[in-house]
């Protein structure tokens, strides 16, 4: 441990402000398998990602910079339908595999969930424009939210939509009214709030889960009865959501078994199609993370289905599911160039004990990747420009915004010559991140460029500072092109 007087670099070895999980890795430059898209790898020491450098990317779109790894994405988008689909016809059933758009929604990402074979899930009329303007076929989109305008109702009405979820009693009314209005039956669901709740590891089962979405279990049987008093209403079954990162099959099964007993009771009063157990699968985003693979995933939560099926003595359903993060999450990284450096003595021990925090500041931030700040979510990171046979220093990635939780990596190993102008790659950035980003402190969010083959291209155009200023209604470009500067003043 250096004290903060001491000229001496980081030593090596652990950090005692390290949090536990984290080792100190026999070389920081290792990409730790499962936290990196499917073609990321070095060469030259240099980051390769869709057979296109890290270099050359940043040289090219600048940074912050979103590269996704279009084959990862695209082939995943296959390997998890595929997944769903199998486990379920090894039961007897089928399964329906929704892209939970919200993860990360483009034009052309519909595109490549469309031709993977997926149903798109859309959560606002923002989300189902950009599905219906990648020309996906409405009949398989779904579309949620727990507060849905009676605009985007109408729009998901008239646009054909597969499936809209019902969140409350007030939208049974509203949809049902939307569809007599346009003359059509619309199929719809019924979110319900199972009480089970699920993160990581542990799952959370309680008679009443507090929070705003879904319908409690207790009120649904009213509700369906109350959809189906509606002739413009068809309804296809129930649905729920436990929770984001799930590493296991537990929470699902447990929220399975309690939706099938509700299912049976609805089958009393006329036909259930379908239950929808929702998304939530983990990924990786530290070398700490060991989500179970989604086949496993698959096969345990059909196999559940099955027996609580077998035991209520009912036909199992088909089973539709929702991920997101599963599918993109991995297949993005986000690239970064570090400005400046700095270490910060920092007491660990109540006896005064110092061990020294290195932070690497990069050139975007929470603008591009809110969910540490928001979730405390935890990243990885690497040198993208270059290896390093520097002993390894435990490392803070902030970001230049002007806010103390402005934190792209918590921690991380990283070479101790980190300096400015290396490039950083953030593996695990494809979810959650650019549909988050925003433009605090005035920066505009970063381009979006998918990568495959050695070819690079923008999907997403970057914000400059004219498109922010563009949508002040006060702006008058003559004015900041024509002042004079304050020496310009001063001399005249
Ligand atoms: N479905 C619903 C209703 C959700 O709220 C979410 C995310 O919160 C998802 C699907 C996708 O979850 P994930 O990206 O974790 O798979």
């Amino acid at each position: 441990m250096a004290h903060p007087d001491s000229a001496a670099p980081v030593a090596a070895g652990p950090n005692p402000l390290a949090p536990a999980w984290l080792r100190v890795p026999a070389d920081a430059n290792a990409l730790a398998p499962g936290l990196w898209s499917r073609t990321t790898k070095r060469s030259d020491g240099e980051l390769i990602v869709g057979d296109v450098s890290a270099g050359a990317l940043a040289a090219r779109f600048g940074t912050p910079l979103y590269v996704i790894d279009e084959d990862d994405a695209r082939s995943r988008a296959v390997e998890v339908r595929e997944a769903f689909d199998d486990a379920f016809a090894e039961i007897g059933s089928a399964a329906k595999v929704y892209y939970a758009g919200k993860a990360f929604l483009t034009i052309e990402i519909a595109r490549w969930m469309d031709a993977a074979g997926l149903f798109i899930d859309v959560c606002s009329g923002g989300e189902l424009a950009v599905a219906l303007a990648a020309g996906v076929d409405p009949e398989r989109l779904g579309f949620h939210g727990n507060n849905k305008s009676f605009a985007e109702i109408d729009r998901a009405v008239e646009g054909g939509i597969g499936a809209i979820v019902i969140d409350s009693l007030q939208e049974i009314d509203r949809i049902a009214a939307a569809a007599e209005r346009r003359g059509v039956r619309q199929s719809v669901r019924l979110r319900v709030n199972s009480g089970v709740h699920a993160h990581t590891h542990a799952f959370l089962a309680t008679a009443h889960e507090d929070q705003k979405f879904g319908i409690g279990l207790d009120h649904a049987v009213d509700a369906v009865e109350r959809i189906r008093s509606h002739p413009s209403l068809a309804f296809r079954g129930l649905h729920c959501h436990i929770g984001s990162q799930i590493f296991g099959a537990d929470g699902f099964a447990e929220s399975a078994a309690r939706l099938l007993t509700l299912h049976k009771r609805l089958l009393a009063g006329g036909d259930v199609a379908e239950l929808n157990l929702g998304g939530g699968f983990g990924i990786a985003y530290t070398s700490a993370d060991d989500p179970a693979p989604i086949g496993e995933l698959a096969r345990r939560i059909a196999e559940t289905v099955a027996a609580g099926c077998e035991e209520l003595d009912i036909p199992v359903p088909v089973v539709a599911f929702e991920p997101g993060r599963s599918i993109i999450g991995t297949a993005g990284l986000t690239l970064y160039t570090v400005g400046t450096t700095k270490d910060v003595p920092v007491a660990f021990q109540d006896d005064g004990e110092i061990a020294i925090r290195r932070y690497v500041s990069v050139d975007g931030g929470m603008s591009d990747n809110a969910r540490p700040a928001l979730y405390q979510a935890d990243y990885s990171a690497r040198l993208a420009n270059r290896t390093s046979q520097a002993a390894p220093a435990l490392v803070r990635v902030a970001g230049k915004h002007c806010e103390s939780g402005d934190i792209v990596v918590n921690a991380e190993y990283l070479p101790g010559d980190v300096e400015p102008g290396d490039l950083l790659a953030v593996p695990a950035t494809g979810a959650y991140c650019w549909p988050l980003s925003s433009n605090y402190n005035h920066v505009g969010r970063p381009p979006v460029v998918a990568v495959r083959d050695g070819e690079a291209r923008v999907i997403v155009r970057g914000e400059t500072i004219d498109d922010l200023l563009a949508r002040d209604a006060a702006y008058d470009p003559s004015i900041s092109s024509t002042r004079s500067t304050a020496k310009e003043r001063s001399q005249a």
